[in-house]
């Protein structure tokens, strides 16, 4: 079995890579909820739903996230009434935050209703919440206001300078049934190519998984989501300076040394190895931008390889 330590874009064409290499039901994906919101009265899990709706073929391939084919009239009907439209839904996408929610009023938790969902989809890997309880990721800005992250991320398109995250609620948070034990028998561990300071960190906040990560170091190899110093999308180059950090794979391998062996760095990055051995982790280069299902099958070969 492989486990993977999953945000979301990032995680999802990781996770499409994998299952060409090996069986999807061989798959175990840990995935972050920091991200996770309540919004219309709804429970939102985006990281989850981007990986689902990739895995079943299903995602909008323009955004990497929500549903291709999508139309908007529940937004459009909302914006009548001066509702909350910043957070745009699809009609067919709400229909998965509504079942969820609905799921949750009869008790069901997230990691249930994570593998319904999955299940309905047609898909035959994992999806484990990292907790079933609720985690928030809170972004503090420069200016000293905090914020959740969809209103970073979204709402404010993370164009404004950050000071620091913290993860709310994690420390009292419990890794969801079976995290552990994956993460202990594992064959091997897969760090996706997510942002390592809002998609992987709050996934190690909660207590226990940082620690049995660290004691599999030996099999656990990360993917670098920062080729040439830059992220291929999202903040994670601006997030990595803003907290002090480097925007490079060896800032990267400086994060990840203690819970990974070896990094999977882009080829471009190549003339880093000294400088991430100095961080204290092995590296392996390959083509690792996934804009095909070829390239990301060669690279999840790779990293299963490293
Ligand atoms: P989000 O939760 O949807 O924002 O996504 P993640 O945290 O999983 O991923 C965002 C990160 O994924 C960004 O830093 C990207 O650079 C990285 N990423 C996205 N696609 C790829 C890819 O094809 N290859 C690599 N190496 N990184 C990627
Ligand atoms: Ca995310």
């Amino acid at each position: 079995m492989i486990a993977v330590i999953a945000g979301g874009v990032g995680a999802a064409r990781m996770l499409a890579g994998l299952r060409q290499v090996v069986a999807e039901s061989e798959l175990t994906a840990i995935i972050n909820t920091g991200d996770d919101m309540v919004l219309h009265g709804l429970h939102i899990s985006p990281d989850i739903d981007t990986i689902t709706y990739t895995l079943a073929d299903a995602v909008n391939p323009e955004t990497g996230w929500g549903l291709k084919g999508e139309t908007w009239q529940a937004m459009e009907s909302l914006e009548r009434y001066g509702g909350q439209t910043w957070f745009s839904l699809g009609d067919r996408d709400l229909a998965t935050h509504m079942y969820r929610t609905q799921r949750f009023s009869e008790g069901a938790t997230l990691a249930e209703v994570t593998a319904e969902v999955a299940l309905a989809w047609g898909l035959d890997i994992s999806m484990v919440p990292m907790t079933n309880d609720r985690v928030e990721t809170m972004v503090t800005l420069t200016s000293g206001e905090e914020i959740s992250f969809q209103d970073y991320f979204v709402a404010r398109q993370h164009s404004v300078p950050v000071s620091s995250v913290r993860f709310a609620g994690a420390e009292a948070s419990t890794p969801s049934p079976g995290v552990l034990d994956t993460i202990e028998g594992a064959d091997k561990i897969v760090i996706a190519p997510s942002n390592p300071l809002v998609s992987i960190d709050p996934v190690l906040a909660v207590p226990g998984i940082r620690a049995a990560i660290e004691a599999r170091r030996g099999d656990v190899v990360a993917v670098s989501p920062i080729i040439a110093g830059a992220a291929l999308k999202g903040p994670a180059d601006r997030l990595l300076n803003e907290l002090g950090h480097e925007a490079s794979v060896s800032g990267v391998a400086q994060l990840y040394r203690d819970l990974a062996r070896v990094l999977v760095i882009d080829h471009v990055d190549a003339d880093q190895a000294a400088a991430i051995a100095a961080a204290g982790m092995e590296s392996v280069a390959a083509e690792s931008i996934m804009k095909t299902p070829e390239i990301a099958k060669q690279l999840a070969q790779v990293a299963l390889d490293a």
